[in-house]
């Protein structure tokens, strides 16, 4: 999206966003480009991905292979109510100043009760029951990147649990249809090591494109294009998908061991993690800065979501408390170490270099 610049003294732009722009044709066409542009970043172009988008108002996402003579071919069904969702989650959030404070400007901050709400049709009901929310072109600017940027993470992640291996050896042992919510036939620790595996990856993948690739780094707002700008907004980003949209809260082990993918904040800090020794391998000069950032950041994010359910509230902070007490290490570490088993049973299906064996 092109940046308006409007000088006029006296007069302040007020945009209102609306989610339909995310159904347009056009974007759906740009959604298939860009699906197209990742796996040219990401694998080379060795595999096809063709996306099949409906309109169930659901938040699921399902990969299939399907037969194509040329080349090896999946099929990605999703639904135009996760664009929505995203887009309103984002829109709802940043109405917020404190977040991103003093980029660009809020002229009214949304009253919802929660922003967790399994799909986009409630939440859109709650945005319906404010008065209009306006944004400064700024402000609009920075919810198209951060969109654009939160919706990279998601393809991205279904584009590594392909290129990783993950599809093809379920499909040629447990079932042919991977769904995102769904263990897959796994039990609970091996469906969450590889959603580490790819959360972990992509995380990555984001930071070491920002940072390495001016192309890339110059769609983001400008006063946002530095080192600190890039660490900001990853890790919006990831705060963002792990709170913002349908996550896991536990608080115990039993808990953890029903879910398909890791807890909320164990999510985030997977990648966190994988971050942060990217950085220490290619950027150490900069590591301080993005744990400081990690570390402030995150209460911040936390406190400031539009939580009026203290219940709801209550359960991030025990979910985050149990992820940081000595079970939840324990748990993470076995998360952590279970990639070792993965490694060569995902060999001889991937596109792409595995990460290598854990080495704490
Ligand atoms: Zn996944």
């Amino acid at each position: 999206m092109k940046k308006l610049n409007f000088n006029i003294p006296g007069f302040e732009l007020k945009i209102k966003l609306n989610s339909l722009e995310t159904c347009s044709t056009e974007r759906k066409e740009g959604f298939v480009n860009k699906i197209n542009a990742l796996i040219g970043e990401i694998v080379q172009d060795q595999f096809k991905l063709v996306a099949n988008i409906k309109d169930e108002n659901g938040f699921k996402i399902s990969i299939t292979g399907i037969p194509d003579p040329d080349i090896k071919t999946y099929r990605i069904n999703l639904d135009i109510g996760l664009f929505r969702m995203l887009y309103d989650g984002l829109y709802v959030v940043l109405s917020n100043n404190n977040i991103f404070h003093g980029l660009g400007k809020s002229f009214r901050r949304f009253d919802i009760p929660t922003l967790s709400v399994p799909n986009w049709e409630l939440l859109d009901l709650a945005m319906a029951n404010n008065d209009d929310v306006y944004f400064d072109t700024n402000r609009m600017y920075l919810h198209s990147f951060l969109y654009e940027l939160c919706l990279s993470f998601i393809i991205r992640h279904e584009i590594r649990h392909i290129g990783n291996g993950h599809i093809d050896y379920l499909a040629g042992k447990l079932q042919p249809l991977f769904y995102e919510n769904s263990k897959n036939g796994l039990d609970a620790l091996d469906s969450q090591t590889l959603e580490m595996d790819v959360d972990s990856c992509v995380f990555v993948g984001i930071l070491n494109g920002l940072m390495k690739f001016p192309e890339q780094r110059n769609r983001m707002p400008e006063e946002l294009q530095d080192e600190r700008g890039i660490f900001m907004c990853t890790l919006f980003a990831i705060q963002f998908l792990f709170y913002c949209m349908p996550s896991k809260k536990v608080g115990s082990l039993s808990e953890i061991e029903a879910c398909s993918h890791p807890n909320a904040y164990l999510r985030y800090f997977f990648s966190f993690t994988a971050g942060l020794s990217f950085l220490q391998n290619e950027y150490p000069q900069h590591v301080d800065l993005f744990g400081t950032l990690h570390q402030d950041n995150f209460w911040t994010f936390i406190d400031n979501l539009p939580e009026q359910d203290p219940d709801r509230l209550e359960k991030i902070r025990y979910d985050h408390d149990w992820s940081m007490s000595e079970e939840g290490f324990e748990y993470a570490n076995k998360v952590w170490n279970n990639w070792d088993n993965w490694i060569p049973k995902l060999q001889p299906y991937t596109y792409i270099k595995l990460a290598p064996k854990t080495t704490n």
